[in-house]
């Protein structure tokens, strides 16, 4: 067990469990990232948060030198504030937030992209991508990173862990090493690119190779955490969820607060979804906006868990929330279906590649408040995708090119329309050389450019 810092805070945050017919509690320095039941846990925070804090967060902006005003997730702290601290006090920020010089989050807004828009065949006014692939270690994870380690830091942790073969990894190992505390990484033996986890390797971060699968690795690592004083990262970390808040965070602020009618994510872990379905959640019940956006997630057709449970397209059930009771025995069989017929998830976007996503739960519950929809995009489609944001100046990876694709086919099926605003999140940077290189050198692609001879 991790030795808890004394700290005896008299604040208004803790952990709670999401199965509102459980809701067990545990004090925020808890380092469950489950109740004992073994539901996931949300933060939660007593008290409501005032609107009023829209024009602080808008000031901060001209951050004077404050690397907790620069910072993108910490500019927002009084909407994450687990910690418990007088956010006003830079004493305190310094000595309780980790922050990469507040490089996590700082050039992550919404922009409008006019060469996606004709593709898509939207109104340019109308369409916003965000990239995340712009924070230090080049994805979305250092939103939610950043705030899981405050977290590690806070409980005493000196060992950070994760099962990842990717983005997660890259986070992780940056903000350990900045933070000088140790940090394993989880892989399945045999199966991962040592290329993939050059960034873990670069910032120090010992890899241990587990034998089996991915979702093996995960067990290790949760168990390794569990039994020798490892703090787990992985998405299942409610703390995780709480900084990847700030990415509808900086979509909502850059647009005034007004809701679009839709948010886009590609669909992976799903605590993307998660997140925001949280931040609407608390950012509707404080008042801080009256329209709820539809979030939309988009699945790779190589990695369609979400879709095919959500679209009742195994056992013609469509898995829902349910008010806090999601028929968990339906993913369970199709989980055990997924195991008997030998299908794994495949698709040449590998951060989206996932058969289990971890939050699954949290992402259902997203989908219910917001009235979501879920569909599915070809690799074709994403690579399309990702190439013609390249055509706007911005880089990303494969798994953004879903959110472009997913809007799209949304469009061409009437479910968004043309005069929608849609605010769709591009994940991360373009960590695989390769991809582009192919894409291009392919005269049949929409968008190929190839190199004349
Ligand atoms: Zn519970």
């Amino acid at each position: 067990m991790i030795k808890y810092l004394q700290l005896q805070m008299q604040g208004d945050a803790y952990l709670k469990c999401v199965n509102p017919k459980c809701g067990l509690e545990y004090p925020i320095m808890s380092t469950n990232v489950q109740c004992e039941n073994g539901h996931v846990l949300d933060v939660i925070y007593k008290n409501k948060i005032s609107p009023d804090l829209k024009e602080v967060f808008y000031q901060r902006r001209d951050s004077k030198g404050n690397i907790f005003n620069e910072s993108g997730v910490w500019r927002f702290r009084e909407l994450l504030n687990f910690c418990q601290i007088d956010t006003e006090d830079n004493d305190e920020c310094s000595k309780y937030l980790v922050s990469l010089d507040g490089a996590e989050g700082r050039q992550s807004k919404p922009y409008q992209m006019s060469k996606a828009a004709e593709f898509i065949g939207i109104n340019k006014e109308g369409l916003w991508l965000q990239p995340e692939g712009y924070n230090p270690s080049g994805s979305f994870k250092d939103n939610g990173m950043v705030t899981a380690v405050t977290h590690a830091k806070m409980v005493g942790a000196k060992k950070i862990v994760c099962a990842s073969t990717g983005n997660t990894s890259a986070s992780a190992g940056m903000f350990a090493a900045n933070e000088g505390i140790k940090c394993d990484v989880y892989i399945p033996a045999g199966q991962i690119a040592p290329g993939k986890l050059s960034q873990a390797y670069q910032f120090g971060a010992q890899i241990i190779q587990v034998e089996g699968n991915f979702d093996d690795a995960l067990k290790q690592s949760l168990d390794d955490a569990k039994n020798y004083d490892g703090y787990t990262v992985n998405s299942v970390n409610p703390f995780r969820i709480e900084g990847q808040k700030t990415i509808p965070f900086r979509a909502l602020e850059y647009l005034n607060w007004e809701s679009p009618d839709w948010i886009i994510y590609p669909g992976g872990a799903l605590g993307n979804t998660s997140s925001c379905g949280k931040a609407l959640m608390e950012l509707y019940e404080w008042g801080w906006i009256k329209k709820i956006p539809r979030i939309a997630v988009i699945n790779s057709e190589g990695a369609s868990t979400l879709s095919d449970l959500y679209n009742g397209k195994f056992e013609d059930e469509e898995l829902r929330w349910n008010k806090g009771n999601p028929n968990t025995e339906l993913i369970s069989r199709y989980y055990d279906h997924l195991d008997k017929e030998g299908l794994r998830p495949k698709t040449k976007a590998t951060a989206i590649q996932i058969g289990r996503p971890a939050n699954i739960i949290k992402g259902l519950r997203a989908l219910e408040f917001t009235n979501g929809i879920v569909t599915t995009v070809s690799d074709s489609e994403m690579l399309d995708g990702m190439s013609v944001v390249g055509l706007n100046g911005f880089d990303c990876e494969m798994a953004s090119g879903a959110s472009v694709a997913g809007i799209k086919k949304l469009m061409e099926e009437g479910i968004i329309k043309k005069d929608d605003v849609v605010v769709g999140i591009l994940t991360g940077r373009q960590k695989d050389a390769m991809i582009p290189v192919d894409y291009h050198s392919n005269s049949k692609n929409i968008f190929a450019n190839p190199p004349k001879k």
